[in-house]
C-alpha cells in the first residue's frame, strides 16, 4: 500500500513498523462549538483508511484522537456565555461523539481528554528545559526554535524566511519571534494547574505530543490531520517530540485538503461555514460521506449543495440496484431445489473479481477513493446489464454482486444493508394499497389506480409492476 507522506513529499510504501499493528494518531476537535461541515473531512477520510487497513490488510489499527478541552477558544466562549469551561467542553464533547456515531465513523480506540494528562505535559516541558530546548519567562515557558536544527522539515519552511514579518506581541517575553508557547501562566479566572513555573495551562502543541506517546509509544506509524495543521501545529509537535527523544516522531504524515467556499477555505473565523449537523439533517450522513470520498482526500474540495445533490444521485444508483434486487429475490430466494446458475450466470459471477481487484489497487494507491467508487459504479452498471437479461435462478447470481458491494462499501461507510424494517403495520398497509390498486386496475379504474401509485411515490414508496406481481421499495 502506498501513501503520500508529507515528510518525504512523495508516495511511499507503507507497512506497520511492528507486525500487524498500526499506530495512528489524528488530531481531534477543540470542543467549544459544533463542528462545521469542513471539519468532517479528516474524520471521514481517515476513518476510511483505518477501516480499509482493518478489513482488507488484516492490520489492527490503534487509532488515537485527542479531545482539546482547555484552550483559548473555550475560555472565550465561557466568558461570552457565562457557562463554565467544563460545561462547554462536556456539551460539545457529547455532540462530537454523537456526530461520529451518526456518520458511521468508528470510535477511536482511545480519545484522551487533554485535561486528564496535564502531569505528562509538565514532564515533557521539564525535559525540554533540561535539554536547552525551552526556557521560562515570568511563568510562561517557550520552545527555543533556534535550538532544533530540523525545524521546518515537515512544512518545508526555512526559519530565516519565517522570521521575516514575525513579531513579538508586547505581552510576550520570547527570545525569538518564532518561539512558541509550551506553558501559559493563568490569568485570573482561567482554568489552571500547579506547575514548577506557577499556575497555568499547557499549550495546544504540547498536548498532541504527550497524548500520542501515552497510547502509541515514541514512534508513530501515521500522524494525520488537515493540511492547515502542517504549520505551525505539526511542525511544533515534531520539534518537541524529536528534541525530547532524539527519535523520529512519526514515520508517515498524512494531510487532507480543505473544504473551499469559492476561493476561500471554510473557516469559522471567516463566517463562510455551515454547521455539520445542519448539512447532515438536510442530506443525511451517507450522502455527506459519498461527497467527501468522491474527491481525492489531498485535493481541495469545493463545497456546494449542488455537489451534495450529485453525490446523492450517485449513491441512489447503487441503492436502487440493492433495493430492487433484494425485493425481487425476496420471493425466489433459496430452497434446496434451486438450480445452479447458467453459463451466463457463472460468467457474471466470475467477472465480479475484477471489480474487487480494481477497488483494491485504487485504495492502495494513496487511498484513491475516487477510483474505488468508480469501480463500484461500474460493478453496478454491469449488474444492471446482466439483470436485464437474467432469468430464473440466474437472478441469484445478483446476490453475489450485492454481497461484493457491501464488502467494498464497508471501509467507505457506504452501501451497508439497512436493518430490515420491522414487519408490522406499515408493510401490511402498503400491501393493502397494492392489492386495492390491482383490483381497481382489474376494473379498469386506471385514474384511481395511478393516483394510489403517485401518492405513495410522494411518500418515498415506489411501486414496480413485475410479471410476478407488484413490488415496492
Ligand atoms: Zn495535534
Amino acid at each position: 500500500m502506498k501513501l503520500y507522506n508529507t515528510l518525504a513529499r512523495k508516495k511511499e510504501a507503507f507497512r506497520p513498523q511492528e507486525g500487524k499493528t498500526v499506530r495512528m494518531y489524528v488530531c481531534g476537535p477543540t470542543v467549544y462549538d459544533h463542528l462545521h461541515i469542513g471539519n468532517l473531512r479528516p474524520l471521514i477520510v481517515f476513518d476510511a483508511l483505518r477501516k480499509y487497513m482493518e478489513a482488507f490488510k488484516g492490520w489492527e489499527v490503534i487509532y488515537v484522537q485527542n479531545v482539546t478541552d482547555v484552550d483559548d477558544k473555550l475560555i472565550e466562549r465561557s466568558a461570552e456565555t457565562g457557562d463554565t469551561v467544563e460545561e462547554i467542553a462536556k456539551r460539545y464533547t457529547d455532540t462530537y461523539f454523537s456526530l461520529l456515531k451518526q456518520l458511521d465513523v468508528k470510535e477511536p480506540t482511545h480519545s484522551p481528554r487533554a485535561t486528564e494528562y496535564i502531569e505528562g505535559m509538565i514532564e515533557l516541558i521539564q525535559t525540554l528545559i533540561g535539554k536547552g530546548y525551552a526556557y521560562e519567562r515570568d511563568g510562561d515557558v517557550y520552545y527555543r526554535v533556534s535550538a532544533f536544527k530540523d525545524y521546518g522539515k515537515l512544512s518545508g519552511r526555512r526559519t530565516e524566511e519565517l522570521k521575516v514579518g514575525a513579531r513579538i506581541a508586547a505581552s510576550e517575553k520570547k527570545e525569538n519571534p518564532l518561539d512558541f508557547t509550551l506553558w501559559k501562566a493563568a490569568k485570573p479566572g482561567e482554568p489552571k494547574w500547579e506547575s514548577p513555573w506557577g499556575e497555568g495551562r499547557p499549550g495546544w502543541h504540547t498536548e498532541c505530543v504527550v497524548l500520542s506517546r501515552e497510547f502509541l509509544g515514541e514512534m508513530l506509524d501515521i500522524h494525520a490531520g488537515g493540511n492547515d495543521l502542517i504549520f505551525p501545529h505539526h511542525e511544533n509537535e515534531i520539534a518537541q517530540a524529536e528534541a525530547a527523544t532524539g527519535k523520529l516522531f512519526s514515520r508517515f504524515w498524512l494531510h487532507n485538503g480543505l473544504l473551499m467556499v469559492g476561493e476561500e477555505e471554510m473557516h469559522k473565523s471567516l463566517g463562510n461555514f455551515a454547521y455539520a449537523y445542519e448539512v447532515l439533517q438536510k442530506f443525511g450522513p451517507e450522502t455527506v460521506r459519498y461527497f467527501y470520498l468522491a474527491r481525492h482526500y489531498r485535493k481541495p474540495l469545493d463545497y456546494s449543495e449542488g455537489g451534495l445533490e450529485e453525490a446523492n444521485k450517485a449513491l441512489a444508483r447503487v441503492h436502487t440496484l440493492i433495493d430492487e434486487v433484494e425485493a425481487e429475490l425476496g420471493e425466489t430466494d433459496g430452497g434446496p431445489e434451486t438450480p445452479g446458475p447458467s453459463a451466463a450466470g457463472r460468467a457474471f459471477i466470475d467477472s465480479l473479481g475484477r471489480f474487487r481487484e480494481r477497488y483494491i489497487s485504487e485504495m492502495e494507491d494513496d487511498l484513491n477513493t475516487v477510483g474505488a467508487l468508480a469501480a463500484i459504479q461500474e460493478l453496478v452498471a454491469e449488474a444492471n446489464r446482466f439483470r436485464s437479461t437474467a432469468e430464473g435462478s440466474d437472478r441469484l447470481a445478483l446476490k453475489k454482486a450485492l454481497n461484493l458491494i457491501g464488502e467494498l462499501g464497508w471501509p467507505l461507510g457506504l452501501f451497508q444493508r439497512k436493518k430490515p424494517a420491522p414487519k408490522g403495520l406499515q408493510d401490511e398497509l402498503i400491501k393493502l394499497l397494492i392489492e386495492l390498486r390491482a383490483e381497481l386496475r382489474a376494473k379498469k379504474e386506471f385514474a384511481l389506480a395511478d393516483s394510489i401509485r403517485d401518492r405513495l411515490a410522494k411518500l418515498g414508496i415506489t411501486l414496480k409492476d413485475r410479471p410476478q406481481g407488484t413490488i415496492w421499495t
